[in-house]
């Protein structure tokens, strides 16, 4: 049996599958999960959705990544402690408190922290939303006041949006861009989606530009570009996330745009992998340097890690998909929206359903679907597998998305990643 001992920093999504990927793998060694929060590991979209909207604080939180048992069952060491460099030399790990763990091969799994804004004061009514911690702060908020005001209308923002108005509060969002969400969902997508939040009540303040936030007592009070100042019980700031890459840095392991790694998740140290929100990697035929913040990415990219870590050679090479839950929405994203789409094919669907693709030439890039994601299964494999499809067709809600798949040569093979 191997003697070697695999050290995980980060005891988040990423970390805890990593853990289970490298068990599921055959690995016998020492596994050591090492994570600077209270909790073992748990997911973060319940964060602002369910965590928020439950009516009772009693099992508001369902998000545990395993049970609690998994880790003596798996003999996988669980440790809190926060860790400030690696001794690369001597493949060391040293802790903020002092102690050192030795490994044989270490994974960065550190993740990323809310973006703070200058303008910003500090103050207990000025939230950011990234932990469990911070989730359960702000359900404690939500209960106690009766308005908000989101600085952000990225997905966080508008989900932390939708929940508020959902638990009766008034809410205004803050966006600097004259649209929202310019990079990740087209026009016409944002469009509806301002127009649901609007519908329901929520304000959303476009073009906000820099705002003057001031934290009292009892509200915190913001004047925007054009507004004129607006007290509320509380602010959320979600304007971003930054990535954890202070021990990649600290440890002379390269950084830029997160811990830059290869296509096999190694970064630029041999023992030293990363993966999550955390790691830059090469994306695409070209190598377009990405860091994906996602459910998805947090998953598959660990796993890849982990079996990497493994000798065996698993490039991750994923096509993004996100997800997000906003009211009775549920949108789904395909592929990246600046993959060069020359054309964009709506499937129409009753009520709130719809689905919008977008076409590189004859070959789809990426697809958006409100309240059907059942359907991108098909379009996956179409963008993973790069064969033309005949756009007229694509636009024949009669003919379905299986029947172009199948016309199209796209094998029913999920890959991988
Ligand atoms: C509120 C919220 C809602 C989301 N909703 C969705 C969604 O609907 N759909 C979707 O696809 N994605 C969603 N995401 C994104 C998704 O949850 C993240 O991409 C995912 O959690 C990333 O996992 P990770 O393990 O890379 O990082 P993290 O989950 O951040 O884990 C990293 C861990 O490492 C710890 N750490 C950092 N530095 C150190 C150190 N030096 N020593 C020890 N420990 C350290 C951190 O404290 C943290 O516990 C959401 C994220 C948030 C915050």
């Amino acid at each position: 049996m191997t003697q070697e001992t695999f050290l995980i920093v980060g005891a988040g999504q990423a970390g805890g599958q990593a853990a289970q990927a490298l068990r599921e793998n055959g690995f016998g060694g020492r596994i050591v999960l090492v994570g600077d929060e209270a909790w073992r590991p748990y997911e973060r979209p319940p964060l602002s959705k369910d965590v928020l909207l439950a009516s009772s604080d009693d099992d508001c939180f369902k998000g545990w990544l395993h049970e609690a048992r998994f880790y003596a069952a798996s003999a996988v060491e669980l440790r809190r402690g926060a860790v400030a460099r690696l001794d690369t030399a001597k493949r060391l790990a040293v802790l903020t408190d002092g102690q050192a763990l030795p490994y044989d091969k270490c994974l960065l799994a550190t993740g990323g922290r809310a973006r703070q804004i200058d303008q910003a004061p500090c103050g207990a009514r000025i939230v950011s939303l990234r932990t469990l911690d911070d989730a359960m702060r702000l359900r404690g908020l939500i209960a106690c006041s009766r308005s908000v005001a989101v600085v952000g209308g990225g997905f966080l923002g508008l989900e932390f949006a939708a929940s508020a108005n959902r638990r009766g509060l008034q809410v205004t969002v803050f966006e600097q861009a004259a649209r929202l969400l310019p990079r990740a969902l087209p026009a016409a997508v944002a469009q509806k989606l301002r127009s649901k939040h609007e519908a329901q009540g929520v304000r959303i303040a476009l073009d906000a530009g820099a705002l003057q936030i001031e934290a009292g007592e009892t509200d915190v009070v913001i004047a925007g570009k054009d507004e004129g100042a607006a007290s509320f019980d509380f602010c959320v700031v979600a304007v971003g996330q930054i990535p954890n890459d202070a021990v990649a840095r600290a440890s002379g392991i390269e950084t830029g745009n997160g811990i830059v790694v290869d296509r096999y998740c190694r970064t630029s140290d041999p023992h030293v992998y990363a993966a999550g929100d955390c790691a830059c990697f090469p994306f695409g035929e070209a190598g377009q340097p990405l860091r994906l913040e996602s459910w998805q990415n947090a998953q598959q990219q660990a796993i890849a890690a982990a079996r990497n870590m493994l000798g065996q050679c698993c490039a991750y090479r994923p096509t993004p998909w996100f997800w997000t839950d906003q009211y009775d929405w549920n949108i789904q994203m395909l592929g990246l929206l600046d993959a060069g789409i020359d054309r964009w094919i709506e499937r129409p669907a009753a009520d709130d359903k719809s689905m919008l693709i977008g076409l590189r030439g004859n070959v789809v890039v990426y697809a958006v679907a409100v309240n059907q994601g059942g359907d991108l299964r098909a379009i996956k494999r179409l963008v993973e597998q790069a064969v033309p499809v005949d756009p007229q067709q694509l636009a024949d809600t009669s003919v379905k998305l299986r029947q172009i798949e199948r016309q199209a040569g796209a094998c029913g093979i999920d890959t991988p990643y």
